[in-house]
């Protein structure tokens, strides 16, 4: 049965099923494949029908074909992480990456530091379809159990903020400590790996532009769409397109988000500037770091809010959570009220945006000769900032893609496609995507491990 084109990754799928199959023509063929087809000039005539001689040849083909019990395709974190679990099981496993290194996500995450895992990882903090499909994996490799791991590795870390972990070193500590631990445990590793064809006739063939293995089990673990430059394509959907698993919609997560010409005029000076703020998406919200940008805004509660965010939603930005503005202005009025407003407004903003408040609610002047009604009305624009993003940085700047795989077409204890037996998908591939602060890696390290326990 040929199953799908490859579209844009450039190779063929396809599946051998019991039928029998038109046969690749040989100047289509990948060097590997001719070496079991014939050339047609010059081809020895034999009495057998064409395709029994092919069949024979292919068996010849697979039989010459390195085998393992296990292909991970991608070298990531999820990926890495079943590498070292299926390994130390006794199979015989082999990682393929197209990137020239393994973990590159994991070597620039967290400003070089990585935040790693989160000191709790409740299901809440994960957006999924099926919300509650994330918590077997959660609960069986928790961020105990990963750092239990960086402790025996002797990687020192430390907490900066709302259980967030990171290495006090470098990320690399995390990369080299995985491929130390898939090198013990004898899981090969290979990297400028392309895939090109993916078919499956009782196990699993890869074919990559150097070479084609058989394995019993494929585990897909080559990310999201997030950050092309950094080596992500999407592959997993289409797998998941070729074997006949759903996936629900992509769209970038964790971005900055962008405002239209005529928002971005009063914004752009700001450019560069952060706040401690609040966001709000109706009942959601994030009190985290706010940055203007010159496109937009970013910063932590931006990025968060983005996950639930869609085009054409309003957010309401706090721009002062910690403080009732409206109160302390009318206390200042009354001890130093010849003070211009924008002046007063200062003490509690950074003063350009301060300004920008000011001008925003149309005030002007001292503060004595405000209202109690001026002063709310600027206090309200503070606290309840509307503004209507128009789009996103995009897949360009996003640290994940939401949605992927869909997880009722997945055993949530071992990440195995159900319809499909020996076909694992892990990590952010599968439609669970966590907040920012060591969500996603704990995310792909249980994942990972669920499906290193079985595959
Ligand atoms: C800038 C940035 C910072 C981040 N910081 C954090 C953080 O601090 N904490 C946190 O929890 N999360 C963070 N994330 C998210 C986190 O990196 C991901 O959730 C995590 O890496 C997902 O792991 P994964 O193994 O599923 O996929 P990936 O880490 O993306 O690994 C996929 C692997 O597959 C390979 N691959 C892809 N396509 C192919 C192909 N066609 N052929 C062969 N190989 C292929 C890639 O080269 C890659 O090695 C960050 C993301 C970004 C972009």
């Amino acid at each position: 049965m040929l199953i799908a084109s490859g579209g844009g990754w450039g190779g063929r799928i396809r599946t051998y099923g019991t039928r029998y199959q038109k046969p690749t023509p040989y100047h289509l063929a990948t060097p590997q494949l001719r070496g079991f087809l014939p050339k047609r000039a010059g081809a020895r005539k034999c009495k057998l029908p064409r395709h029994a001689v092919e069949e024979r040849r292919f068996s010849v083909y697979c039989a010459a074909m390195e085998n393992f019990d296990v292909v991970v395709l991608g070298a990531g974190a999820a990926g890495m992480m079943c590498a070292v679990e299926a390994a130390r099981r006794g199979r015989r496993v082999l990682v393929l990456d197209h990137a020239a290194a393994p973990g590159e996500k994991i070597r620039i995450s967290g400003g070089g530091r990585c935040n790693f895992t989160n000191l709790s990882a409740p299901p809440e903090r994960f957006l999924s379809h099926n919300p509650r499909f994330a918590i077997s994996p959660l609960r069986r490799f928790t961020p105990a159990d990963f750092i239990a791991r960086i402790d025996a590795a002797g990687i020192a870390w430390h907490e900066k903020t709302l259980g967030q972990l990171f290495c006090d070193g470098s990320a690399r500590q995390i990369v080299t400590m995985l491929t130390g631990q898939m090198a013990d445990a004898g899981a090969e590793l290979r990297l400028n790996e392309r895939i090109e064809t993916i078919s499956h006739e009782g196990a699993f063939r890869v074919e990559t532009g150097n070479s084609a293995v058989m394995a019993g089990a494929l585990v897909v673990a080559t990310g999201g769409k997030s950050i092309p430059k950094m080596g992500a394509t999407g592959l997993a959907y289409r797998i998941a397109g070729q074997f006949g698993v759903p996936v629900t919609e992509t769209r970038p997560a964790l971005v900055p988000l962008t405002f239209a010409e005529q928002d971005l005029a009063a914004l752009r000076p700001l450019a560069g500037l952060s706040v401690h703020a609040r966001v709000s998406h109706g009942k959601t919200t994030f009190e985290e770091g706010l940055l203007f940008t010159h496109r937009g805004l970013s910063g932590p509660s931006i990025l968060q809010i983005s996950s639930y965010w869609r085009e054409g939603d309003g957010l309401t930005v706090d721009l002062s959570p910690a403080e009732d503005i409206a109160a302390a202005l009318r206390e200042t009025r009354a001890s130093a009220g010849r003070a211009a407003l924008s002046t007063v407004l200062a003490r509690h903003l950074p003063e350009r945006l301060a300004q920008m408040v000011v001008a925003r609610a149309g005030a002007d002047g001292r503060l004595a000769d405000q209202t109690n009604a001026a002063l709310d009305r600027l206090a309200e624009a503070v606290h309840r900032w509307r503004v209507v993003p128009v789009g996103s940085e995009g897949y360009r700047t996003a640290e994940v893609t939401l949605g992927g795989i869909d997880t009722d077409a997945l055993d949530a204890r071992t990440m195995a496609v159900k319809t499909r037996p020996g076909l694992y998908f892990v990590g952010e591939a599968v439609d669970v995507t966590g907040w920012l602060g060591g969500y996603n890696f704990q995310w792909a390290w249980s994942s990972g491990w669920a499906a290193g326990q079985v595959a």
